[in-house]
């Protein structure tokens, strides 16, 4: 058998024809930047959300960006994010001007820990950026509470999100504005590069409405400085196919990771990824921790199947940000994590066989260490 570590063609043979024909319709109304099949999918996905706007743009890298310009952070300001992301998250921070501020993560969900806001906030802080990462929110409510004392605005990075839920409300209107990602491999993944905001902030979305199109109020009348970040219309059109698949595609995941919990349970040195009780995690990534993580990841691939970390440097380790000058152990929780995090194989169309036999493989795995230490 060989499990990869996500399949998009799987996901595509199911949703072939009619993919065709939603591109074939945007070939023949030669609606190919931004136009109605992008505005269709803003509707759409405003209303899966429970927000009020949504503004499609041309990658989640750009709507993090975007949504900073918006509410008019730039030099001189600061936002403090998790230290355990992918790199967009604080990039778009640096592209505005402002200095991305880390604080650590939770051991048990490995999302930003409400507990290190207070310490990280100065006179320069404008907005406070969670992850909802790897599928499932951040503690919002303390968040939210912090930010609203210290008159600071809240952006969801919900890349790893769609379709999550806090507290029974869905991610994307959690806050005053969230950030998704359609990278082909994410949750709800384009064909193609694409990105969107969703916020309540009528405001907020007109301003990202100008920016993402040369800051024109109506055609060749420009009222800001903005920059070209629109949507393609195949990519609005394909969206809102797969937009409909989505509930059911985050369901499998769920179900795949019940199934991996159940296999995986007790497993001497294997820490199996922890869903808070205020959550439903959507489990972009089924991510497990142990102390042989590299010798783990070489015996799954001897088996064929493919692993990924998640991420394997710290952003403020990385060596783009060596000149934020953060001295290495500022985030131990990130740290630790990052040498022993793992990602199991995980999207919808895993058979119920591809995840007993990697299960099958971390438990051969996890025996054999246990009694390599017991004659050792
Ligand atoms: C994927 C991702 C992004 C960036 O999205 P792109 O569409 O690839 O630009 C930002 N933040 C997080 C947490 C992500 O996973």
């Amino acid at each position: 058998m060989k499990v990869p570590f996500l399949d998009l063609k799987a996901q595509y043979e199911p949703l072939r024809e009619r993919i065709g024909v939603a591109i074939q319709d945007v070939l023949e109304k030669t609606a190919f930047a931004g136009g109605p099949f992008v505005e269709k999918f803003e509707a759409e996905f405003a209303e899966f959300c429970g927000a009020d706007h949504c503004v499609a743009v041309n990658s989640g890298t750009t709507s993090l960006w975007f949504v900073l310009l918006g509410f008019g952070i730039g030099p001189g300001d600061e936002v403090i994010t998790a230290a355990n992301t992918f790199i967009a998250t604080a990039e778009a921070i640096t592209f505005t001007g402002a200095t991305p501020v880390f604080v650590d993560v939770t051991p048990d969900t490995l999302t930003m820990d409400p507990a290190l806001l207070e310490a990280a906030i100065t006179p320069k802080t404008r907005a406070i950026m969670p992850v909802q990462l790897y599928g499932q929110p951040a503690d919002m409510d303390p968040i939210l509470e912090i930010a609203r004392k210290h008159k600071l605005y809240v952006i969801e990075d919900a890349a790893q999100a769609h379709g999550s839920q806090y507290k029974g409300r869905p991610c994307g209107a959690l806050a005053d504005a969230a950030s998704f990602s359609f990278y082909p491999g994410k949750n709800l993944g384009a064909y193609g590069e694409g990105g969107a905001v969703t916020t309540n902030n009528a405001e907020l979305a007109q301003a990202m409405r100008i920016l993402r199109d040369h800051g024109q109020s109506k055609k060749y009348h420009h009222v800001k400085v903005g920059w070209n970040g629109r949507m393609d219309g195949i990519q609005g059109a394909v969206l809102s196919v797969k937009l409909g698949e989505l509930n059911g595609w985050n369901d499998a995941r769920r179900r795949h990771a019940a199934l991996y919990n159940e296999l995986l349970a007790d497993l001497p040195g294997l820490e199996l990824p922890v869903e808070s009780d205020d959550s439903r995690h959507i489990y972009h990534l089924y991510v497990v921790r142990t102390p042989h993580r590299e010798a783990l990841m070489q015996h799954l691939a001897d088996r064929d199947i493919a692993t990924g970390i998640h991420y394997p440097v710290p952003v403020p380790r990385a060596e783009a940000y060596a000149d934020l000058g953060i001295a290495p152990g500022s985030h131990p929780v990130t740290e630790a994590a990052a040498e022993e995090i793992l990602s199991l194989p995980m999207f919808p169309e895993l058979a119920r066989e591809q995840v007993q036999y990697v299960c099958d493989a971390v438990r051969s795995f996890c025996e054999q260490k246990v009694s390599a230490s017991a004659t050792a």
